[in-house]
């Protein structure tokens, strides 16, 4: 299984993951023509995805929806109470999107896919694990909380995109507004770098591969990310970014 974020945080967020055969991306909150030029660096063509899959209706995961299917012609799976808020916002969506219902678990070509629901403040937000058989990768940002259902799922992973929100410190001396600081802490906003490193070190002796997103652009850093993961985990933790506006390396499991 091979696993690129093209983009990761609340400018846009868009992940490819491909596995025997199978292409797909998850969110589509970054340009098609972004999504294109940064699938083409690993000589993958956008036209050959079989689906994209929505995490939420959040601008930064769909804005790009219809441009993906119209262009690119990829499938798109959401809720429908997804689909809704999505158009709400006055994005466009296709006509013809296929529907899963959040807690299910599918299949789609060789992939087991399963939705699990997330308390982050999106109308229906799920996060998703890909079972190919030998390995269950999990795309877990926007997550809201450490909602009790998280642990018992990282401990069944072997790769996982965790977001890594926010540093508290940054956040409460940042130019936030009261009402921001207080969603993005509350059980409905992001986890911080800290309740990630702890959900890792209690949850996470299984993972082969762990992905860190959805870093804040304003309320954290890559440096501090690595410090708080490094302090909680011991120096030696090894991870994999997943920067603002550029892909992340290619990763394999
Ligand atoms: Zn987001
Ligand atoms: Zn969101």
């Amino acid at each position: 299984m091979k696993i690129l974020s093209l983009q990761s945080g609340s400018s846009g967020n868009c992940i490819y993951l491909e596995s025997g055969g199978t292409q797909l991306l998850f969110d589509a909150g970054i340009s098609g023509v972004c999504a294109q030029n940064r699938l083409l660096r690993h000589g993958i063509d956008i036209r050959r995805v079989h689906g994209l899959f929505i995490t939420h209706d959040h601008r930064d995961h769909t804005a790009s929806v219809n441009v993906f299917h119209r262009r690119f012609k990829i499938p798109i799976w959401m809720t429908t109470r997804t689909m809704e808020a999505v158009r709400d916002k006055g994005i466009r969506v296709p006509g013809n999107i296929q529907n899963f219902s959040a807690n299910t678990r599918f299949r789609f070509r060789n992939l087991s896919i399963e939705a699990i629901s997330t308390t982050h403040d999106a109308a229906d937000g799920v996060c998703f694990v890909v079972d190919d058989g030998s390995v269950r990768f999990g795309i877990c940002t926007d997550l809201g909380t450490v909602f009790p259902q998280l642990p018992k799922l990282l401990d069944s992973l072997d790769g996982v995109l965790l977001e890594s929100n926010y540093d508290p410190e940054m956040l409460e001396n940042g130019f936030y507004s009261a009402g921001a600081k207080a969603r993005i802490t509350s059980d409905f906003g992001h986890i911080s770098n800290f309740e990630a490193a702890t959900l890792l070190a209690e949850h996470g002796q299984n993972l082969k591969c762990v992905m860190l997103g959805h870093i804040s652009h304003e309320n954290n850093t890559e440096e501090l990310v690595l410090e708080t993961h490094r302090q909680v985990l011991g120096r030696d933790f090894e991870c994999v970014l997943a920067p603002h506006f550029e892909a992340s390396e290619i990763v394999e499991i």
